[in-house]
């Protein structure tokens, strides 16, 4: 039987592949590598796409959430909220300058942070709430807007997964004093290699980011502040502002290809499919299905050669790098009870009407004979 990947980036990147060739060959030709027009140019676009006023590119999605928090001056003693069922690097960003993740579980239909929660897990401490916009789909940001702004909280968006999402018709990525997200090659808007970016309304947190990210300097060889090495480069840039130009078609057939596995899985065994809160939009970084029978379902299909992925396996509070933290399994029962019975389906922009019929059909199989 035919074979199909959790993610296919082939048919993407041949669509594309003389302009990517085009636009390797002009980097090549001018040798010019880092801190070039390349990269302002995708910064220029970027920020356009995402509707706000400034990103500024950088190394990957892990230090675009974290230079967002040291913009923002967060550090050792400061308290910063995040999902307790999202990737590890959004606790990370955190750690990294010395804060300490608190973390509030998500709503278990919707699997994005649970606003009423957050209000719960605020203390004197707390400087930001960090809300991810997990698989795909934006948080409810109306009630985290109005808890952030009752308690004076920074909100620092995750928009890794989320590229072109909406809530209430806003862009994911503007919401945020600062933002981060993450061009990794499998996320919708992905390099061919490492990249993040930050975006920002405010001129000042700009001017800071472009500072962070490139040694602490303005001008070369002068550094005002403590910085680092987090730059984007300009092969990576220039990749991404040929991406850029089809995120939305590729994000429209992200939509479709959901909605077929809507449509065939509907009522199958005890699948629990995603649902869509209202006001959100969801651009489908990932296809999350729900059932107790999770395991033997992961087997049967990798038997046939369909395979899967789990987002995520070991909720961030069980990981051993967290286990300082002393947070026993039954901390956060909602997030432990994703990461036990959820699995995500091959989804790629080109995948075939014919090949989420075979997953859809195998997984319909699957449940005739568990039951
Ligand atoms: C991928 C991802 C990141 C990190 O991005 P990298 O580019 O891999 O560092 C952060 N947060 C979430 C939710 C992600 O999915």
């Amino acid at each position: 039987m035919k074979k199909i990947p959790f993610l296919n980036l082939k048919p993407m990147h041949d669509s594309i592949k003389d302009q990517l060739l085009v636009e390797f060959k002009e980097v090549v030709d001018k040798n010019s590598f880092i801190l070039g027009n390349k990269l302002k140019e995708f910064e220029t676009a970027y920020a356009e796409f995402n509707g706000v006023k400034y990103s500024v590119g950088v190394s990957n999605g892990l230090d675009a959430l974290f230079l967002s928090l040291k913009a923002l001056g967060i550090g050792p003693g400061d308290e910063v909220i995040v999902p307790s069922n999202t990737y590890i690097a959004t606790a990370l960003a955190v750690s990294y300058t010395g804060a300490m993740p608190v973390f509030v579980e998500p709503d278990i239909h919707s699997y994005t942070l649970d606003p009423f929660k957050v209000e719960k897990a605020i203390s004197r401490k707390t400087k930001v709430i960090i809300p991810v916009h997990l698989y795909g789909q934006a948080c409810d940001m109306n009630i985290i807007i109005q808890i952030a702004e009752r308690y004076s909280l920074y909100i620092v968006e995750d928009n890794a997964q989320a590229h072109g999402s909406e809530f209430c018709g806003k862009l994911t990525g503007s919401f945020g004093t600062v933002n981060g997200t993450s061009f990794y090659p499998g996320k919708n808007l992905g390099a061919l290699g490492d990249g993040g970016a930050v975006t920002t309304n405010h001129f000042e947190i700009y001017k800071i980011l472009k500072k962070l990210r490139n040694y602490g300097s303005g001008i070369k060889y002068y550094h005002e502040i403590i910085g680092y090495n987090m730059r984007l480069d300009e092969l990576q840039a220039a990749f991404l502002t040929v991406k850029l130009n089809h995120l939305r078609k590729w994000i429209a057939e992200r939509q479709s290809i959901a909605s077929l596995y809507l449509q065939y899985l509907y009522g199958v065994g005890d699948l629990i499919l995603p649902a869509t809160i209202s006001g959100a939009t969801h651009v489908y970084h990932l296809f999350v299905i729900r059932t107790s029978y999770r395991d033997k379902l992961v087997h049967y299909l990798n038997e046939i050669g369909i395979n899967t992925l789990i987002h995520y396996p070991i909720p961030i509070h069980l990981q051993k790098a967290y286990s300082d933290l002393g947070l026993r399994n039954g901390t956060f029962p909602i997030s432990e009870e994703i990461a036990a019975t959820c699995l995500s389906l091959p989804l790629w922009p080109g995948m075939q009407l014919s090949e989420v019929e075979l997953v859809s059909s195998a997984i319909i199989d699957f449940f005739k004979k568990v039951r």
